[in-house]
């Protein structure tokens, strides 16, 4: 099996498609402040499907924005059980699913910063019928997209597999937040022996803002005409 890496298109390359989302989650995990590393930081992580409407600290959640580490500890308190595949609350992640608006026109598939994935309803059934593994689709709450337009729906994207560890060079652990420098070499492999065989979208643990697809998901998703993204192969590393 073939992986490969989505990304956007170029800045200088022609669009097909004019589709543009201005959106935002219901609950955005504040940003710590470490007293142990010094570090100011927030990451990147999103969850759609998670709803956390019943936790009684909930309306604190709403407004992004950076506290101390303790604070942060108290605020998420009771919330690891709602996250997925054994996920902890991380400063920065963002729950629920996207509410906002759309405009212009959408590709079957789009993405937006190059680690997020948005299908249109069709793209989805075609997708589903086509035995795609690990797709969760989660519908996306948008004005402005217009009566006779599609649903959209954003993709969940489980963090599995990682990437070669000597393309990802990675500073000691904060023993307090989990802050860590990382830097990822331009030109990184996926490392073979850790390649999840039950999914064909997912995030390498170490590199989560590198969205990876199989060649079986690329032939899926070439079947549904154009879209504005890429796919760029990306070469395996074996131990
Ligand atoms: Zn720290």
């Amino acid at each position: 099996m073939r992986f490969y890496e989505v990304d956007i298109v170029r800045p200088d390359l022609p669009r097909r498609w004019t589709g543009h989302v201005v959106a935002e989650r219901a609950w955005t995990l504040p940003g710590v402040e470490c007293p142990t590393c010094g570090e100011t930081w927030s990451g990147q992580q999103t969850l759609p499907t998670v709803d956390v409407t019943d936790l009684p600290q909930q309306g604190l959640l709403r407004e992004p924005r950076v506290v101390p580490y303790a604070e942060f500890t108290a605020l998420t308190a009771g919330l690891a059980s709602r996250l997925p595949r054994g996920l902890v609350p991380e400063p920065g992640m963002q729950l629920g699913p996207l509410r906002g608006s759309a405009r212009g026109t959408f590709g079957p598939l789009t993405t937006q910063d190059g680690w997020d994935l948005l299908v249109r309803g069709d793209a989805l059934t075609r997708l589903q019928q086509g035995g795609l593994k690990g797709l969760v689709p989660v519908r996306m709450e948008l004005e402005g997209l217009g009566p006779e337009a599609l649903p959209l729906y954003e993709l969940e994207l489980p963090i599995a597999g990682r990437l070669d560890p000597a393309d990802v060079l990675e500073g000691p652990r904060c023993q307090t937040c989990g802050w860590r420098e990382v830097r990822i070499s331009p030109e990184h492999a996926l490392e073979v022996d850790s390649l999840p065989d039950d999914l064909d979208v997912f995030l390498p643990a170490n590199a989560t803002t590198y969205l990876m697809v199989t060649e079986r998901f690329v032939q899926a998703a070439q079947r549904l005409g154009p879209s504005d993204l890429m796919f760029r192969e990306v070469p395996l590393a074996r131990r």
